[in-house]
């Protein structure tokens, strides 16, 4: 089993290792970082299996809102890989597909809800690019490989043929099970409050060196949260709501925010059930903190079959064809709040906070 720390100071490693031209190792970490939340609570210290198409799916949702242009940079879409070779591939296939449909579509989420062939066929392609490069190349410190965050049965020399055929569809024998070894999903959730700005950072200077551009500006184009799209759920979930604050209970005013109840920086999760209508203060208040336990709680209806809210909910995520993953929200909330310290703040009303404490909480 792997300790936190050893796993922290890998990876650490890994972001100062410049092997890649393109921001790949990035992508890749930070998907396995959503994946870990999403899937590693019920493996508890134990090794976390995931699909390369699984990876794939959060490598895009990582690099969709980045292809886009710069406001101020007479619409260029920033670099993501060295002047001499052509710009990463998996940025090119966004490109190129937000420019043959013309769309602006939110995210891949909701193309995989409106155009759902376009969908597979985009998660196939980034699939194929991390299956072939970073895949195999990022455990790579210096010269030697060191399997320390997780195994697969491929190299880098695997055939591209090969790899096609799978792609197709076709049965072969090529096991694109990406296997983290034990104790590493684990860490990977302990340690997210840490990696996550961490990777996001070096994400952010690899950009603004490879476009010689400013690195302030840059980091919430890249990871910032586009609160533009939540209006088409915003009336929805105030009714929902009963046109009441989720946090303080008080009658919602015109200017009410949406909020991520499980907070944006921690994970990017736009899923219906993590959102909440919240009155513009008390949204300002929380800022990055976890929701107390007592918002916790009544945030869990939302998952209970049986409770009104899900139902709605439901309704809510199709007619607005919304994502909703219920299950991938619920597990990492479960993960984030699993490994809280009881000594960890967690955020009550206005200006009050309290200790996580012992108390049981059912996620
Ligand atoms: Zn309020």
């Amino acid at each position: 089993m792997t300790s936190p720390l050893a796993v922290g100071e890998r990876i650490i490693a890994l972001l100062d290792e410049g092997l890649f031209t393109a921001t790949y190792k990035y992508g890749v970490l930070l998907g396995l970082l959503d994946l870990s939340l999403e899937r590693g609570a019920d493996v508890g210290q134990g090794a976390l299996r995931v699909t390369t198409a699984q990876l794939a799916a959060k490598v895009l949702a990582a690099y969709w809102p980045q292809v886009r242009p710069l406001p101020l940079h007479e619409g260029i879409i920033p670099r993501q890989s060295g002047r001499g070779s052509r710009d990463a591939r998996i940025v090119r296939l966004i490109a190129d597909y937000k420019q043959r449909t013309a769309k602006e579509w939110a995210s891949p989420f909701e193309v995989r809800l409106r155009r759902h062939d376009d969908y597979g066929r985009l998660v196939i392609e980034v699939e194929r690019v991390l299956i072939e490069m970073p895949l195999p190349r990022l455990q790579y410190v210096g010269a030697s490989s060191d399997e320390f965050l997780y195994q697969i049965n491929w190299t880098r020399d695997v055939s591209r043929t090969l790899v096609a055929r799978y792609l197709r569809g076709e049965r072969t024998d090529f096991d694109n099970v990406i296997t983290l070894r034990p104790g590493v999903a684990s860490a990977l959730i302990q340690l997210n409050g840490l990696l996550r700005p961490l990777i996001q950072r070096s994400w952010t200077l690899k950009v603004a060196q490879l476009n010689h551009l400013d690195e302030m500006v840059l980091h919430d184009f890249l990871f910032g949260q586009e609160r533009v799209a939540l209006a088409r759920v915003r009336a929805p979930l105030a009714e929902l709501q009963e046109e009441r604050c989720f946090y303080c209970g008080e009658r919602l005013d015109s200017r009410f925010d949406v909020d991520h109840f499980v907070p944006w920086a921690r994970v990017p999760n736009d899923n219906l059930e993590n959102l909440v209508a919240a009155h513009a203060g008390c949204n300002n208040a929380k800022r990055d903190f976890l929701p107390a336990v007592r918002h916790v709680s009544r945030w869990r209806a939302r998952f209970d079959p049986e409770a009104r809210e899900s139902r709605e909910l439901a309704g809510i995520a199709s007619g607005r064809q919304w994502p909703s993953e219920p299950a991938a929200t619920l597990g990492t909330a479960r993960a984030i709040y699993g490994k809280l310290p009881s000594s960890a703040k967690l955020w009550v009303l206005a200006d009050e906070f309290e200790e996580r404490g012992t108390a049981s909480l059912v996620l």
